[in-house]
């Protein structure tokens, strides 16, 4: 089975590569390198000992989709590809809604003419908005609170439209919480340039000396010691949930979401003091004030994924802050 993968030399994409060549599928992958570097090729090449084709281009330029589906004869996508900075979003949304929603609508018109339609998507527990109650199940209500979240659902509505009006379409929506961690070589993972906004790369950068201190933004949460709580999951098990998403697509003509999380809450205060103790190392941090837009707790029931797709994450808190820092370290 040949398998594209869009925004495959990204964070996610590229662990999924790895695990998708580890299971015998062909792969090709796209990537515009707008967030991510040539040289993760070599390196996903380098963990599996496997070839594959990559091609450099925009999964807007429909022009260069037709040449990829015309020279391969692709089986179904995962698509990855699009912009991801929540803060950003708020500045810039038309970068994000001109960038995801052309990126999937051009790819969706490709797949069409090519006949190809089966999709792995790569959506966020952002859809759920402000949850009413915890943990989250995949038929809570739908809303957003950013154009990022707003451009995931967005795109989930057009697929669903898209089913409704050719049943042929087999489509699995993979919402995820916050994956982290690092393939355990240490060749592959997450390390954004600027400062990061997210949780984990700043903990990393602060432990490795590239940031003085950590703000943890806020301690007056409704949480077990007042800062925000999320189901934080290891990037090589959400890896692992999207072989059986294409296993399920490939099998069946359907569309369905599923949450792609532990089912663990942890505190920011708990990562910080688990990454410490995990790595033996200090990370300097200060409170702060809470950060706007953020919600007290987020964590998934993951219970669908398990009955319907027969998977589970496995690996521990420990082992997503010893595989982060391991990956920073010899990277930075
Ligand atoms: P990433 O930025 O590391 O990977 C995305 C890749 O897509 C990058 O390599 C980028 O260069 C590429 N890309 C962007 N626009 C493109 C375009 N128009 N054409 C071709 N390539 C393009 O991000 P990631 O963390 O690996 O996330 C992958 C997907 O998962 C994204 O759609 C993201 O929104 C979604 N997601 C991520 C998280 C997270 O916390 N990382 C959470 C929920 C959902
Ligand atoms: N957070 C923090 N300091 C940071 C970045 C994040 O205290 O520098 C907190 C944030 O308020 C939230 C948690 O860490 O409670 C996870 O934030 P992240 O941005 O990683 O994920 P998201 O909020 O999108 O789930």
């Amino acid at each position: 089975m040949n398998i594209l993968v869009t925004g495959g030399t990204g964070y996610i994409g590229s662990h999924t590569c790895v695990e998708l060549l580890n299971s015998n599928y062909n792969v090709i992958v796209i990537d515009n390198l707008s967030n991510s570097k040539i040289d993760v090729v070599d390196k996903i090449k380098k963990i599996t000992n496997k070839d594959f084709k990559f091609y450099e281009g925009d999964c807007c330029n429909k022009e260069f989709l037709n040449k990829v589906f015309t020279e391969n004869q692709i089986d179904a996508v995962i698509h990855f590809a699009g912009f991801k900075a929540v803060g950003e979003s708020v500045l810039k949304p038309l970068k994000y809604y001109r960038n995801n929603l052309d990126s999937t609508i051009s790819l969706l018109e490709v797949m069409n003419s090519f006949n190809v339609k089966k999709l792995v998507f790569s959506s966020s527990a952002t859809v759920y908005g402000k949850p009413e109650s915890l943990p989250i199940k995949e038929n809570f209500p739908l809303s957003t609170t950013n154009p990022y979240g707003s451009t995931k659902l967005m795109i989930e509505d057009i697929l669903r439209d898209l089913h409704k009006s050719d049943n042929d379409w087999s489509i699995a929506i993979l919402r995820y919480f916050n994956p982290i961690g690092a393939h355990k070589s240490g060749l592959i993972g997450e390390n954004p340039n600027d400062i990061p906004n997210n949780l984990m790369p700043y903990i990393v950068k602060v432990a490795t000396g590239q940031l003085d201190e950590l703000s943890i933004f806020g301690n007056d949460y409704d949480t077990v010691d007042g800062t925000g709580v999320r189901d934080y999951i290891h990037v090589v098990d959400l890896a692992k949930g999207h072989i059986k998403a294409i296993e399920k697509v490939l099998k069946e003509n359907t569309i369905d979401s599923y949450n792609l999380g532990t089912g663990n809450g942890y505190s920011v205060l708990e990562l910080v003091k688990t990454f410490i103790k995990v790595n033996n190392v200090d990370v300097k941090y200060k409170i702060t004030k809470r950060r706007p837009g953020d919600i007290d707790a987020c964590y998934a029931d993951p219970s669908y994924a398990k009955e319907k797709l027969n998977w589970e994450a496995s690996l521990t808190i420990d082992e997503m802050c010893r595989d982060a820092y391991n990956y920073v370290k010899k990277n930075k």
